[in-house]
């Protein structure tokens, strides 16, 4: 294989061309050649394309070999020149080579020029690797310096045997100095370095001198401009073989910005941290602000329920909790055939401890009685306040009489305990009344009551015992003792209240007064109409208090609504007979008049026929007594008693009520038409006004509005309401039901 060889002749002799090309061939080299014989065109070969090596003739017509050698140079490419050429002169060969040509080579000896042309090329070849070398390492040292400017980085050797110091032109540039503008000393540098620093910087080299590794500080230095920069110093020393320091070289790098920026960053960093803190501070804050305020809402809730089912003076269950558990304890009992007591418990003598040492001794003591009464029951059963001084108990998985007699005991002999109160010694005692499931009854409401029937037959018996529910207390005369107490109970708690029912003038529908008629809401049962009461409350005359009660109400409340603007109404109120015989009746309801400043003219009084007929001569006396003050009177249920037309004209009356009983048969029943009829008539001539109760369809209202009746009442028109409701329906609505 022939070695490929890019020839450049420089000849005016194509035979001298062959004869070299010739020789190339014979010595290996398949030469790929141009010949050129004027400046320009080997100008231009130079330029146009890559060249191993230039063979030139030393004289030609237009040109020569030292001309080739100057266009070569021009060109500035290093390309072995060897001149090829007849015989010349010794000087002549010596001043071409000091020109640059790189061998001599006589056309008569071509047998050198192999050996010359493969020893060029080995140079040439050394020399570019050389200048390549020489290349690498000036732009490595220039990058080195360019890091080193950019990194503000400069270097710098001290000769300690000669005291000479060497700075890079990085350091000159860091002291604020001119790149090797002067011959640094170590004092020099000692001067640029900051006065506070300048004793630890001096006492950084004495160690390094003394101990063999390398160390670094961070120093002040001041500029020639005292501007204050921060440098990073680190020096290594190097010693002799006889341990002696001998030199030392450092890096110094101007670490001013990092230092700048890193503190810009502790300040970032701190005000981070304490903007953090100071959020999580806040958010801790706002959490433990929430955190307090649902906890309070739950006990606040929890109070709220608590007080929904708990007695707040005792903090017991109170009834609504009680028949809850009572309740779900007797679903159980049925589903287990389990045996369950409830017990009735009521304070003797109560009443007279409050009467005589007031209300919060009483409140006191009920409060000590119902911790005693906790410490007598298990953890499964329970204690509640039924109300006033009166407690309930409810016993469960009990297996004999026995069982609850014992607990009885404990609490008759736990009550009776003697207690100290405000310097009170107070002594205590119960009567309990137990009523036992399934045997005396199977529903809550059933054994309280039987239970209750129970403690009152405890009372019978002299109080402080206990008894147990029997069949014999159902009698009916025991029944109505319960009844009686009861009722005393209900007046005791205020439990009566008083509805108004509106009295309309038929002719113009207008709301011309109001009947007053009592009510019991019970706490259990609700609201009580006075049939279910009444009758027990006359036999036992309690009715007198009733009566009293609901006149002063109604005294109060009517002049409530004068003064509040309402059009002045008169109302009525029932008197019973018991009320009515009292013998004290005229002081009271003066009493009741006075106390209420009420104008007597807006009071009615309501006796039934049969009340007035019984005494005709005292009732005629006390009447108009009434009359006297100013209050108006009627006659109540007219119709269903047998007056005396005579006396009746002499009663000091205004009005005649026809029964609602007769009422609710006119359009139905002939005889109660008539009877009606035949009232209005007489009530007309006796010039009575005469109202009609208990109206409760239009056609009866035709039907009395054709007998020019005067006034009615009745479930038509309006219901009894309580005062509440009636003070806010507007008196237009009530005309505008649309019967006128
Ligand atoms: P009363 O005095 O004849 O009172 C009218 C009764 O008829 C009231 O019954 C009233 O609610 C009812 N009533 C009114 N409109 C209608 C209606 O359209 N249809 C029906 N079916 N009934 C209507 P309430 O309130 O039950 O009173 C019954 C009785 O009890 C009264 O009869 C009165 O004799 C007596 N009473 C009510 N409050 C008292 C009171 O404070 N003291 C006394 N001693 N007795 C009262
Ligand atoms: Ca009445
Ligand atoms: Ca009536």
């Amino acid at each position: 294989m022939k070695k490929p060889l890019r020839v450049l002749i420089v000849d005016d002799s194509m035979d001298d061309v062959e004869l070299m090309l010739r020789e190339l061939r014979h010595g290996g080299y398949e030469p790929a050649f141009e010949r050129v014989e004027t400046a320009s065109a080997m100008k231009m070969m130079l330029e146009k394309q890559k060249w191993d090596i230039v063979l030139a003739d030393h004289y030609m017509p237009f040109f020569s070999a030292i001309g080739a050698l100057t266009q070569l140079k021009l060109s500035g490419l290093d390309i072995p020149f060897i001149i090829v050429s007849g015989s010349i002169g010794e000087d002549i060969a010596v001043s071409s080579m000091k020109a640059g040509a790189h061998d001599y080579i006589m056309k008569d000896n071509l047998t050198r020029l192999v050996p010359a042309i493969e020893r060029e090329l080995i140079e040439v070849e050394e020399r570019r690797k050389c200048k390549w070398a020489e290349e690498l390492l000036r732009k490595s040292e220039a990058s080195l310096a360019n890091a080193q400017r950019i990194a503000h980085l400069g270097n710098w050797e001290w000769d300690i045997v000669k005291n000479e110091l060497h700075w890079s032109d990085e350091v000159y540039r860091i002291f604020g100095f001119a790149p090797q503008s002067f011959c640094p000393t170590f004092e020099m540098f000692l001067n640029a370095v900051h006065n506070d620093d300048r004793e630890f910087v001096e006492k950084f080299f004495h160690d390094i001198l003394h101990e063999r590794k390398p160390y670094h500080i961070d120093h002040r230095i001041v500029l020639p401009d005292d501007a204050v920069h921060v440098v990073y110093e680190q020096a290594e020393v190097m010693f002799d073989n006889t341990g002696r320091a001998i030199q030392m070289n450092g890096i110094v790098q101007d670490i001013t910005e990092r230092k700048r920026l890193e503190e810009e960053l502790r300040l970032l960093n701190e005000s981070l941290e304490r903007h953090v803190a100071e959020r999580t501070a806040a958010l801790v804050k706002v959490n433990e602000e929430l955190r307090i305020e649902i906890e309070e809402r739950k006990r606040a809730e929890e109070k709220i329920k608590h007080m929904a089912f708990h007695d707040s003076l005792t903090s017991l269950p109170n009834r609504v909790l009680f028949n809850d558990r009572l309740t779900l304890s007797l679903a159980h009992a049925y589903r287990t055939t389990e045996t369950l007591a409830v017990m009735f418990l009521d304070l003797d003598r109560f009443k007279s401890i409050n009467d005589t040492l007031g209300h919060s001794v009483g409140d006191m003591l009920l409060h000590e009685i119902a911790n005693r009464l906790k410490r007598c029951i298990r953890e499964e059963d329970t204690v509640a306040r039924f109300a006033g001084d009166e407690f309930i108990l409810l016993l469960l998985g009990i297996n004999e009489a026995e069982d609850v007699s014992s607990i009885a005991r404990k609490i008759l002999d736990a009550i009776q305990q003697p207690l100290m109160i405000r310097g009170h010694e107070l002594y205590m005692t119960t009567s309990i009344g137990i009523a036992i499931y399934p045997n005396d009854g199977k529903d809550a409401e059933t054994l309280l009551k039987n239970a209750d029937t129970a403690m009152y037959h405890a009372k019978e018996q002299g109080r402080n015992n206990y008894q147990f529910y029997t069949e014999a207390m159902q009698s009916a005369s025991f029944e109505k003792m319960i009844m009686e107490r009861n009722l005393r109970r209900a007046l005791d708690r205020g439990e009566f209240v008083v509805y108004y029912q509106p009295l309309v003038n038929i002719g113009t529908g207008q709301i011309v007064g109001m009947e007053a008629l009592v009510r019991w809401r019970h706490p259990d049962r609700g609201l009580i109409n006075p049939e279910e009461f009444l009758s027990l409350s006359e036999n036992t005359r309690l009715i007198v208090f009733i009566d009293e009660l609901v006149l002063y109400t109604v005294c109060v409340q009517c002049k409530a609504w004068q003064d509040a603007g309402f059009q002045p109404l008169c109302i009525a109120v029932n008197l019973s007979a018991h009320t009515f015989q009292q013998p004290n009746l005229v002081e009271t309801v003066m009493s009741a008049l006075q106390k209420t400043g009420l104008d007597p003219h807006f009071l009615g009084l309501e006796i039934t026929e049969s009340i007035a007929m019984q005494d005709i001569e005292a009732t005629i006396h006390k009447l108009s007594k009434l009359s006297d003050l100013g209050v108006q009177i009627a006659i109540d249920d007219f119709g269903t008693g047998f007056s005396s037309l005579y006396y009746l004209k002499k009663f000091p009356v205004k009005k005649l009520k026809i029964s609602q009983h007769f009422v609710n048969g006119i359009v139905t029943d002939q005889n109660d038409k008539v009877i009606v009829e035949s009232v209005i008539a007489l009530a007309q001539s006796l010039k009575f006004k005469v109202v009609a109760e208990g109206v409760e369809t239009e056609e009866q209202l035709i039907f009395l509005k054709q007998r020019q009746c005067d006034e009615m009442q009745g479930y038509l028109f309006c219901k009894p309401l309580p005062a509440e409701e009636f003070g806010k329906i507007p008196m237009q609505d009530k005309q505008l039901c649309g019967l006128w």
